[in-house]
């Protein structure tokens, strides 16, 4: 299997150095994985990266449907004759793959592994046979992934970081930031550090001793981060909170906008 990455020119806070646009498969059976942003330069970069392994894209995939991912899709799709299959049929054509379809790109096949908590249609693609895993933005290297509810899922997303453990991936293809070498072990941090902010959320609402809303934590708990992604923090931070309701161990007191929580 060959794998190549065009990156997209939409750098920022939540996408890091851009959207990874990978090209997987062989010669004139590719399959491109997130075409990424609705860029003219962007679809210039992959149709050259394509052009340069003589290469044919015959499959669109997508891990999900956030607008650094998709928007390209129809007209990558269009513009190569390529089937473009994403588990939500948005308004783009798309043709439905769930949980355990597989895809075939040249001599490489994909399995999609359905992947709720970042967004509830995200699904990554697993080649079995190189154990490498496209995680879209379930798993990212350099940053993390924000989880913003209700799309977003924190019980879900710990669920589904089980489920591509399970598949024991040796590589993985993040949707943003660069190859990870050691996908287990990468995995495991991922799973530990979330349960160490669940850890600290739970804590810090606790010791506040009053109806608290998310932000309120996030200067304590996020201190080492940048302000401008403290809103952001604050999404992941509510995620957190639900499923502490669920788990029985936070009480959401006042519903709204944000909503309030006490623990203990
Ligand atoms: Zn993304």
């Amino acid at each position: 299997m060959s794998v190549s990455v065009v990156l997209a020119p939409n750098p920022s806070l939540l996408t890091g150095p851009g959207t990874n646009t990978y090209l997987v498969g062989d010669g004139d059976d590719l399959a491109c994985i997130d075409p990424g942003p609705d860029e003219p330069e962007h679809l210039r970069n992959i149709e050259s990266a394509v052009r340069a392994q003589h290469g044919r894209v015959r499959t669109v995939l997508l891990t999900h449907s956030h607008p650094d991912h998709r928007p390209l899709a129809r007209r990558l799709a269009e513009q190569t004759g390529a089937r473009l299959l994403a588990l939500d049929p948005g308004d783009d054509g798309a043709q439905p793959i769930r949980d355990g379809d597989t895809v075939q790109a040249g001599s490489t096949m994909l399995r999609a592994v359905h992947t709720p908590g970042h967004a509830s249609d995200h699904l990554c693609y697993f080649d079995a046979q190189s154990a490498e895993l496209f995680a879209g933005d379930h798993v990212l290297s350099g940053m993390t992934t924000v989880i913003s509810p209700p799309d977003g899922d924190m019980s879900d997303y710990m669920e589904s970081l089980q489920r591509v453990l399970a598949l024991r991936p040796a590589v993985i293809h993040p949707g943003h930031g660069r190859t990870i070498d050691d996908g287990v072990a990468a995995i495991e941090r991922y799973i530990a550090h979330r349960l160490e902010r669940e850890a600290q959320v739970a804590e810090a609402v606790r010791r506040r001793g009053v109806p608290t809303a998310p932000i309120d934590v996030v200067p304590e708990i996020y201190a080492a981060y940048p302000e401008a992604l403290h809103a952001f923090a604050a999404r992941s931070v509510q995620a957190h909170l639900d499923k502490l309701v669920r788990d029985g161990r936070a009480t959401r007191v006042e519903e709204g906008d944000p909503p309030r929580y006490l623990v203990g």
